[in-house]
């Protein structure tokens, strides 16, 4: 589903990614952790092509992102065909980035109707039951700051869903809100889990972590120390670095 493939991107002088390689299958999700500055953010953004990779490729669905292959050279596509591969790839922030003027409705329905041109009606029909599915039926009129943090993430996690995407990624959805917000973030993303969503999620939440990854991945210093089931990474890991770091988020 996601081939990431000797992926390296570098600020100047500042080596971020030095040589990713990684795969998710369809449904599975992988989850992201690592020290703070390891490059994490920056993998995610890789994958919808907010950053553009230096070296490698990355494909979604057998789709290279951000590039066509032509007479087995890469040239990058058009902005205009890299927003139409984004659509399909949801991104949850961490912190939430809701449209504040606009209703949690209002947010859902945006992109459907601005982006695929969906009928307004139908538009908010969907975003109605996406609202229902993370818990916020009784909310849809409701301005963000008028919202929760948890609620907000969830909004914002409807939003992405509106869009119909192949794949999640959230970029450390829980870290901006309190920690008995934590709980109901955490119970919207294991149900995408459970209903097949393939995600990849940067996260310290290493309960949420066990109970939900297929593939757990230490990233440190931009390269993958250490990636397997979460029993073997997070209860048996092979390499010290890992240690290291499980035992100051532990
Ligand atoms: P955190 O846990 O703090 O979110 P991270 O693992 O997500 O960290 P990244 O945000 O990917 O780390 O950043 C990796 C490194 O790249 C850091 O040293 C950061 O300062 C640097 N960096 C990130 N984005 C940029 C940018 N646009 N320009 C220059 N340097 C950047
Ligand atoms: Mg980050």
């Amino acid at each position: 589903m996601v081939d990431i493939r000797s992926v390296h991107k570098s600020y100047g002088a500042l080596d971020v990614l030095k040589g990713i390689d990684l795969q998710v299958q369809a449904g599975e999700v992988t989850v992201v952790l690592g020290p703070s500055g390891s490059g994490k953010s920056t993998l995610l953004r890789t994958v919808n092509h907010l950053e553009k990779v230096d070296r490698g490729t990355i494909s979604v669905d057998g789709e290279l992102i951000g590039y066509r292959r032509s007479g087995g050279k890469l040239y990058e596509l058009p902005e205009r065909e890299v927003l139409r591969q984004r659509t399909r790839i949801g991104f949850v922030f961490q912190n939430f980035h809701l449209f504040p003027h606009l209703t949690a409705l209002e947010n859902v329905v945006e992109a459907p109707v601005n982006a695929l041109k969906r009928p307004r009606k139908e538009a908010e029909e969907s975003a109605r039951r996406l609202l229902e599915r993370v818990g916020l039926g009784d909310k849809a009129d409701a301005y963000p700051r008028r919202l929760s943090g948890g609620q907000q993430q969830r909004v914002a996690i409807a939003r992405a869903l509106a869009l119909e995407p192949r794949l999640l990624l959230f970029d450390e959805p829980t870290s901006a809100l309190d920690p008995e917000l934590v709980g109901e973030v955490l119970d919207v993303m294991r149900d995408l889990a459970r209903s097949g969503t393939t995600m990849i999620v940067v996260t310290h939440e290493i309960g949420f972590a066990r109970e939900v990854a297929d593939t757990v991945v230490f990233l440190a210093e931009g390269r993958i120390v250490e990636q397997g089931p979460p029993a073997a990474v997070l209860d048996a890991p092979a390499q010290e670095r890992t240690r290291a770091f499980l035992s100051k988020v532990l």
